[in-house]
């Protein structure tokens, strides 16, 4: 409880003062009750409570994910419960029972059935789906208490339906870690495996991880620039699923780990890029300024790649402590930033208004998919946009072309060939005209016209999602000296 207490320290008094109470009847109403694993339940709710904190939500939600199981567990009535807490705690709490109610099954027609409820309580109110994936990590943490059947049923729930959520919520810290505590329990074999010969080569290459950072260190500290050095290998579902995808072997995999250097702001990061330029040799071509251009997700870093005096391959990523935080909790920091920018505040009506704004694309796609009866279609639909955040789309032969969510034709053009790219006219969509910044979706048929004296302009930049069809463009201006001077893709 001091735990949580102290992770809170974020919250105005009179939301601390909330959660404090939440605890104190929580703590009374399920007294009797007890875990599979033995510790009071009480344990449970702190622990969802505290998973919350990490992502800075509202006292409200604090308190909500502290009664989550009240509804359901004890003999506590809503009648009471709104008396105590007011009706908007109440509704979190309706919410979670709400989706409490639809237990996962096997067949994929209740799985769908699943993801619509849980969807359609999203639009309703984005906290509900946080309190319940808080809620879904701490059940993961200690899993080993259930059965073996029920182990399995609640890991492929956890790894088909609220991974998904949290990846695309962009909450990657807990996407990786649900991941792999279902990992382990769906495919021991395959995670125990992957665990080993990670270790491995953390080990083997600790040496040269250490070499690197030590020599950043001497050089940044010479500099009064803030900064920390971290290392942090991807998780390992992460790692059996590009080893799946690129049907290569665990050896084959290149970039399991490498540094992160955070510092305080933008400038910095390119002073760092600089220093660290000067002092190591980089592998050709493995800058990429994601700050200048983020990805299509907003994530930000620098990315380059330093080889070692031993010649090792060391992935490296300079951003600042605010991009770090969006990396790491996407939708989830931006609202917590946004707390932070109106003093300290935990405003509940700006929190949750700025978290329903970002669930926009929650709301599009549900109004399109909801009147869909045909649940296979609904879940195979919302796979695509929750896993790969990619569209599909067809050539007129039929022939499937994969982009990134936001795609326009121009990068349709450049997928299919950069000369169909390099010479791009416009586009017939479904047999309609469309421009070069008409954006497409899964399903579309695309038509690209060409003409043999069109090329690539500066523009086109802001045309083109895709990293392919972005570098593909700048390489033509680059060639053709069409480039302002800045923004050459190499560190300088
Ligand atoms: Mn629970």
């Amino acid at each position: 409880m001091k735990d949580l207490m102290e992770s809170l320290s974020y919250l105005h008094p009179e939301g601390y003062a909330l959660v404090e109470k939440a605890y104190e009847y929580a703590s009374w109403a399920h007294s009797y009750q007890i875990r599979d694993s033995g510790a009071p339940y009480l344990t449970h709710l702190v622990a969802a409570a505290k998973n919350l904190s990490e992502i800075k939500v509202d006292a409200q939600t604090v308190a909500a994910a502290l009664l989550h199981d009240i509804l359901e567990d004890t003999l506590v009535v809503e009648k009471e419960l709104t008396e105590e807490f007011g009706a908007e705690v109440v509704s979190l709490v309706k919410g979670v029972t709400k989706l409490n109610k639809y237990q996962f099954d096997d067949s994929i027609t209740e799985q769908a059935e699943n993801w619509k409820k849980m969807l359609l309580a999203v639009v309703e109110d984005a906290r509900v789906i946080l309190i319940k994936i808080a809620d879904r990590l701490h059940n993961m943490r200690t899993i080993q208490f259930l059965p073996p059947q029920k182990q399995q049923s609640v890991s492929m729930e956890t790894l088909t339906l609220y991974a998904p959520f949290a990846h695309r919520l962009g909450i990657y810290k807990w996407r990786n870690e649900l991941e792999d505590l279902s990992f382990q329990v769906l495919y021991p074999a395959e995670y125990t495996d992957i665990k080993e010969k990670l270790e491995a080569r953390v080990e083997n290459n600790t040496e040269n991880l250490r070499e690197v950072e030590m020599l950043i260190k001497e050089k940044l500290d010479e500099t009064k620039i803030p900064y920390k050095i971290l290392s942090r290998p991807k998780n390992l579902y992460g790692i059996y699923k590009k080893m799946e995808r690129q049907q290569k072997s665990f050896e084959e995999i290149e970039d399991i780990f490498g540094l992160r250097v955070i510092t305080d702001n933008v400038e910095n990061c390119y002073v760092i890029l600089g220093i660290i330029n000067t002092n190591f040799n980089l592998l050709q071509n493995s800058f990429t300024d994601y700050i200048n251009i983020p990805k299509q997700n907003g994530y930000q870093s620098l990315h380059l790649t330093i080889i070692s005096k031993k010649k090792a391959v060391i992935e490296t990523q300079i951003r600042t402590d605010t991009m770090n935080q969006g990396a790491e909790y996407g939708i989830a920091a931006h609202w917590r930033y946004k707390i932070q920018a109106t003093g300290g505040s935990a405003s509940k009506n700006k929190s949750s208004n700025n978290a329903e704004m970002n669930l926009d694309w929650l709301k599009h796609f549900l109004e399109e998919q909801i009147s869909s009866s045909d649940s296979k279609e609904f879940i195979n639909s919302l796979r695509m946009e929750c896993n790969f955040g990619r569209i599909f789309v067809f050539t007129p032969k039929n022939k499937v072309i994969s982009l990134p969510l936001g795609a326009t034709t121009l990068d349709f053009a450049y997928a299919i060939h950069s000369d169909i790219g390099d010479t791009f006219l416009g586009a017939k969509v479904n047999g309609k005209m469309a421009g070069i910044n008409v954006k497409l979706k899964t399903g579309d048929v695309c038509d690209v016209l060409t003409r043999k004296n069109i090329h690539p302009t500066l523009n086109w930049l802001e045309y083109a999602t895709s990293d392919q069809a972005k570098g593909r463009i700048r390489k033509y201006l680059r060639e053709h000296n069409l480039l302002p001077q800045k923004s050459t893709n190499k560190p300088s």
